[in-house]
């Protein structure tokens, strides 16, 4: 419990009106998108990095937690505060500082929401292309803190290739900057991508500079529909191989079919299995080229139905069912949980067929969705609370899973981080000396165990 008085000194720091203990606001502030709920004792807007530094050493003098937060949207429980304390909400950090057209790079505060960052540059010609599913919501700094992907990663990459560098305040209250201003920069230990991806552990980011790229001309959006998984994962493989390199390669399974087409009733052929949405940019020529070739390939490999950008209504709405895929699952049980492992791509289809297997094993509905062309597979695992064996059936199968990602040299999380929900399975990926030397590092920034307490070690 942060002490009274050290509350009237957070105030007298950031002026009182950027406080607040309202239940409201402890409510709103101790959930985000896992939905699990935690009280902190109190939520401060900061203004300025100074403030900040302060509020850091009131934390270390009197040893409560301080939790990072952008707009809660992350989905293992990063920003929750497992042990009470005082939620930092970076919404007042919201300004787009400057975007330079000579040096294509962007200065932006982190509490900047994504979609507006895109949309800003993108009308000057310009292209940030880290695109999370969750970009009308998401802030730029939980994208950096998460080192988020997204839909463009197999062509553009993901968050941590587009920072160039930080402002942060480190939990011992010293303000420093990381990285460069330039393409090239190799001073010293790159404490960028150290920090790119540590979930708000080590520093609070309170502003980021971005490298921005030309935005591609134009872009051709294609559905082909499979009546068989594999069929749809051979299709992905030999787009590939074929040195077509598109900008989106999503795909998703029969359950989430069925919820699309419920939810949104979308023309998709009974017999279908597989989608894969498939988007290509470039210059004008180069796409049309590239969207016959796809046509054809698909077609060699039996899809049952291929559509382009001509029918545009069904391609938008197609989109949008993607973008709100993982609500809609809630068709098929109350409660899930949403595992995002990376396989080689080459072998999605085994991967797919493990969740079946999985699936008929426990009785729990194991939908699957993702980004095909980087392997990044969405596994959601559907249950009820109010059954008792399906609850305890969960934690079988995220096990399971992870085995099985492990033993096809994957990973555990490709974008969504470790959290509070990965952190029990942390182990079975790294090795006790580097989870080591990772808690040294997590000591030599926060020795006092202040920051975001509670995440991603067991
Ligand atoms: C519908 C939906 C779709 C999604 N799709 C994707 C997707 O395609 N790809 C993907 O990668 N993720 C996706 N996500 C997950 C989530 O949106 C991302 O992890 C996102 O980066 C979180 O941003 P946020 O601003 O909501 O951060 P929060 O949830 O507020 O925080 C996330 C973590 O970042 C830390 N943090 C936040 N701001 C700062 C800061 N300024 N300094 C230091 N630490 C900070 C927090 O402490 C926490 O650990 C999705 C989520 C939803 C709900």
């Amino acid at each position: 419990m942060i002490p009274s008085h050290t509350l009237k000194e957070i105030s007298r720091i950031v002026g009182p009106a950027y406080l607040t203990t309202h239940k409201d606001q402890l409510d709103k502030h101790g959930s985000d998108g896992t939905k699990m709920a935690f009280l902190p004792d109190a939520v401060v807007f900061p203004g300025t990095s100074e403030e900040i530094s302060q509020i850091f050493l009131l934390a270390n003098r009197d040893r409560f937690p301080i939790i990072p937060r952008g707009a809660g949207s992350g989905m293992t429980g990063g920003a929750l505060p497992v042990q009470a304390g005082l939620v930092l909400a970076m919404d007042r950090f919201d300004r787009i500082l400057s975007i330079d057209t000579d040096n294509l790079i962007a200065k932006v505060e982190t509490g900047v929401i994504t979609a507006h960052l895109q949309e800003r540059v993108e009308r000057i010609g310009l292209f940030y292309p880290p695109d999370p599913a969750s970009a009308d919501i998401s802030t730029i700094g939980g994208n950096v803190a998460e080192c988020a992907g997204g839909l463009r990663g197999l062509k553009y990459g993901v968050t941590r290739d587009y920072i160039l560098g930080l402002n942060v305040v480190l939990p011992t209250g010293e303000i420093i900057k990381t990285g460069v201003e330039t393409v090239k920069g190799v001073a010293g230990y790159d404490l960028t991508r150290l920090i790119v991806g540590s979930e708000g552990t080590l520093a609070v980011i309170t502003a980021v500079t971005l490298r921005l790229i030309p935005k591609p001309p134009s872009k051709k959006t294609m559905l082909a529909f499979f009546k068989d998984l594999s069929m749809a994962v051979q299709t992905v493989s030999s787009i590939i191989s074929e040195k077509i390199m598109p900008a989106t390669l999503e795909f998703m399974d029969h359950l989430c079919i069925r919820c699309v087409r419920e939810e949104m009733g979308i023309d998709i052929p009974m017999n279908t299995k597989a989608i894969l949405l498939i988007e290509v940019d470039g210059d004008q020529h180069s796409i049309e080229q590239e969207a016959k070739r796809v046509e054809s390939i698909t077609h060699g490999l039996g899809a049952i139905r291929f559509q382009s950008a001509t029918n545009q209504e069904d391609v938008e709405k197609l989109w949008e069912a993607r973008r709100n895929l993982s609500p809609s699952l809630l068709r098929l049980r109350p409660y899930k949980v949403s595992e995002d492992v990376v396989v080689p791509r080459s072998r999605l289809a085994e991967f797919i067929s493990f969740l079946d297997l999985l699936s008929k094993k426990y009785k729990l509905p194991i939908p699957a969705f993702g980004h095909a062309g980087d392997g990044n597979i969405h596994v959601n695992i559907m249950f009820d609370k109010a059954n008792p064996t399906e609850t305890e059936n969960v934690n079988h199968v995220v096990k399971a899973v992870f085995q099985k990602t492990l033993e096809m040299n994957g990973t555990i999380t490709g974008e969504h981080g470790v959290g509070i929900t990965k952190s029990p399975y942390l182990e079975m990926e790294i090795s006790k000396p580097a989870m080591d030397l990772m808690i040294r590092i997590k000591k030599a920034f926060d020795p006092n165990g202040i920051l975001n307490p509670g995440k991603i070690f067991p």
